[in-house]
């Protein structure tokens, strides 16, 4: 057992925006979410979200990102699961790979675990639960080189930056073999550029991706939204 699910269950749940005790979060803060119920087309794929970017999903992202707060990596894969009915309806399959974007290594090294391994972890069992289909992690992308925080960059640099990061993880990619799903999936997607290099690594391993996945996207800078 991770030590963050033993302190859950000797400290009783709060909520995870105002600290609201016995809930993970209360109905005030959840009304401060912004549904998703657009898609997003990204180098010719499908993007699904479960929120739109504000202050609200931003302090979720963080707690689960910066400090490994699993009660808020396991709200968002709820999330991210319930989003994922669309993918399901429009693929039926019954086996899927989760493939994760990879953070930097830098980044992995500072906070000391994989974040995406861990919630798309967390949103595979909850696919496994709730659809019923075998749904599995698959760590098949790795970055290849150092790439600068994208959180500060233009839209441009942000693409320039990120170009041709990420490769395949040998000897993986056969899993990804004829009649699975592959859901490209990543926490937070802003203009989009970080998405399409792990597309452009995927197709360079011939791996066309059912769908995108992202718990929260700050639409605004996506213009080809194709509608609910
Ligand atoms: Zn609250």
């Amino acid at each position: 057992m991770a030590l963050k699910d033993l302190r859950d269950l000797i400290y009783p749940a709060s909520c995870l925006l105002c600290r609201t005790s016995g809930v993970t979060l209360c109905p005030s803060c959840e009304a401060t979410l912004s549904s998703c119920t657009e898609s997003y087309r990204v180098q010719g794929r499908t993007l699904y979200s479960s929120l739109h970017y504000n202050e609200a999903a931003s302090h979720l992202i963080l707690a689960a990102k910066e400090d490994n707060d699993r009660a808020a990596a396991r709200y968002l894969a709820e999330l991210m699961a319930m989003r994922f009915s669309r993918v399901h309806r429009n693929f039926h399959r019954s086996s899927y790979l989760l493939v994760p974007i990879p953070s930097s290594r830098a980044a992995d090294k500072r906070r000391g675990y994989e974040h995406m391994m861990i919630l798309a972890g967390l949103v595979a069992k909850r696919i496994v639960t709730e659809y019923e289909v075998d749904c599995q992690l698959l760590n098949l992308l790795t970055p290849i080189r150092k790439v600068a925080d994208q959180s500060q960059l233009t839209a441009r640099a942000r693409q320039v930056n990120i170009d041709g990061a990420f490769q395949l993880r040998k000897g993986l990619e056969r899993r990804a073999g004829k009649g699975v799903g592959i859901i490209l999936i990543d926490d937070l997607v802003t203009t989009g550029s970080t998405m399409s290099e792990g597309l452009r690594a995927l197709r360079m391993g011939s791996i066309e991706p059912d769908a995108l996945l992202s718990a929260c996207v700050a639409g605004r800078f996506l213009v080809n939204k194709i509608g609910l």
